[in-house]
């Protein structure tokens, strides 16, 4: 169904476009969910709004396909997700507009987005036809143990806005690797790109009822409903830690398996032995990619008291020379935030931490004109109980700390409800891989802005998620164990 909107109609491919909710290979015709545009604050679309009896139609379109999918051969589901990367990779141009204009990151970042996100689906191709199980001796040496995986079950998948594309292909890829039929609810800002993805998930191969996708203004009702629903045994969750508590309270109903990759509040470590301009290379990465919309996104800089200094001024310098526009402008190097909402938060914690005794070095206020546009921003000085320490920005701010010795900075580091990534820059491996041993977090990038990687397992330690995704282990999460005692 091709979309009204001049802007999407200018796509390459009109098979890409639509807005309907996708249940059992059919396209269902609906409305009431506005599309934004954050770079122009215009309306882009209009998607369909489920109901919790749509979400149960999606369960019996799941179930319906999930013997067929189990049954599938291993190699067979493999070449079905390599299909779908390779069609990811040759439309990944529109995709990238597509994401660029729903979510208003700026094409070179939509671009690595694309390609991060169709790897997954390669990755897990290979993992598909690898799922080992066990055989061994039982200690006692009286019999044997035999460990099978099954496919866990139905799986709903629930994605946030930011990663439009690879929140969603890092779920399905394992999901349907390991056999399982899956719901996939994307965020309501962002739902373009996954019925996208979707389009070509149906000219891959995948069988109707394999992977549905549903909108909804009231995802609270609309998922629990199927929460409720014995049918469905899991829930992998991407999104804030406080919906992913509210999750785990609904799934706890029925002891549906859950996989969440929640908030973060991630530290950036730079010790005086570090390189300078490497280290400042690196938090450019880690707190600009996606414009600082992302849960591994630097959110606290702590800089050693010798180096301070040199890197406030070398961050300065950088993030005031970044371009600020319309995602879409290949020129663009920042995009808009995705709401007016995201702008006026982080304006509040600049502007708290300001009056808490920080200093603005660039930046310090949302730019005028439409659109959600908050410019690059440093701050120094920063007071270490100021809110801006301990609530994630999601956003181009950079709050910068100063610390004097290991200890301080692990402590710092680790004063948080959050876990997910650390970033540590040290000339001295040792004491990077030592900082990071004592750092309590799932990933630690040591001289490295950038740890996303599909052959890595993702995830967070605290309450900042419960599971991996991606890597090895990625898979795991939607596999059942099943051991039998053998005699023989
Ligand atoms: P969010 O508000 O938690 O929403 C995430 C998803 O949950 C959306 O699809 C949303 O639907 C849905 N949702 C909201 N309330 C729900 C409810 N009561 N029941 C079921 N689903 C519900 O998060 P967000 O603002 O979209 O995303 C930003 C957050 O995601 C940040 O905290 C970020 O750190 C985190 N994140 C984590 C990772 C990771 O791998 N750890 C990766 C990316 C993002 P609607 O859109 O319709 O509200």
């Amino acid at each position: 169904m091709p979309l009204e909107s001049p802007t999407l109609s200018a796509f390459s491919d009109p098979n890409l476009h639509a807005q309907g909710l996708f249940i059992g290979g059919d396209w269902l015709p609906g409305g009431g969910i506005p599309v934004m545009n954050p770079s122009s604050a215009d309306l882009l679309a209009e998607v369909a709004d489920a109901t919790a009896a749509d979400a149960l139609r999606a369960v019996d379109a799941a179930e319906a396909a999930a013997a067929g999918w189990r049954a599938t051969p291993p190699r067979q589901r493999a070449e079905i997700l390599r299909r779908w990367f390779t069609l990811m990779t040759d439309h990944a141009e529109d995709l990238a507009r597509l994401i660029s204009l729903e979510n208003g990151k700026a094409l070179t970042d939509a671009r690595g987005e694309v390609a991060y996100a169709a790897e997954f689906f390669r990755w897990y191709a290979e993992e598909a036809v690898r799922i080992a199980g066990e055989f061994r001796q039982a200690p006692s040496g009286a019999h044997h143990i035999l460990v099978d995986h099954d496919p866990i079950g139905i799986a709903v998948l629930i994605t946030p806005w930011n990663f439009p594309a690879a929140m969603a292909t890092r779920k399905i890829g394992p999901a349907l690797a390991a056999g399982c039929t899956v719901i996939l609810k994307p965020a309501s800002e962002t739902p373009l790109t996954a019925f996208a993805m979707a389009r070509l998930g149906a000219m891959a191969g995948v069988p109707a009822g394999v992977v549905n996708v549903i909108t909804t203004s009231q995802p609270g009702p609309v998922v629990n409903a199927m929460l409720a629903d014995p049918r469905v045994r899991k829930l992998s969750f991407t999104g804030s830690t406080g919906v992913g508590r509210t999750l785990l309270a609904e799934a706890a109903k029925t002891v549906v398996s859950c996989s969440m990759e929640l908030g973060g509040n991630a530290p950036f470590l730079v010790f005086d032995d570090a390189n300078l301009d490497a280290a400042l290379d690196g938090a450019m990465i880690a707190k600009m990619r996606n414009a600082g919309e992302a849960c591994t996104a630097a959110n606290r800089f702590y800089v050693q008291s010798g180096i301070h200094d040199a890197f406030v001024a070398g961050l300065t310098q950088r993030m005031a020379a970044l371009k600020v526009g319309p995602g879409t402008d290949p020129a663009t190097q920042v995009g808009p935030m995705i709401t007016t909402k995201a702008v006026t938060k982080i304006d509040r914690l600049v502007r708290q931490a300001v009056a808490g005794g920080a200093s603005v070095t660039t930046g310090g206020a949302p730019l005028p004109g439409s659109g959600y546009y908050y410019p690059p921003t440093v701050l120094e000085n920063v007071p270490e109980d100021a809110e801006i320490a301990h609530e994630e920005i999601f956003g181009p701010v950079a709050p910068v700390y100063r610390f004097d010795t290991e200890a301080q900075a692990i402590n710092l580091a680790n004063a948080t409800e959050y876990g997910l990534a650390a970033y540590v820059y040290s000339r001295d491996l040792s004491r990077a891989l030592r900082v990071g041993k004592g750092i309590e977090t799932g990933m630690v990038g040591i001289n490295r802005g950038l740890m996303s990687d599909p052959a890595a397992p993702f995830g967070g330690a605290k309450q900042s998620g419960l599971g991996r995704e991606g890597g090895v282990t990625g898979i795991l999460e939607f596999l059942e164990p099943k051991y039998f005692a053998v005699n023989f």
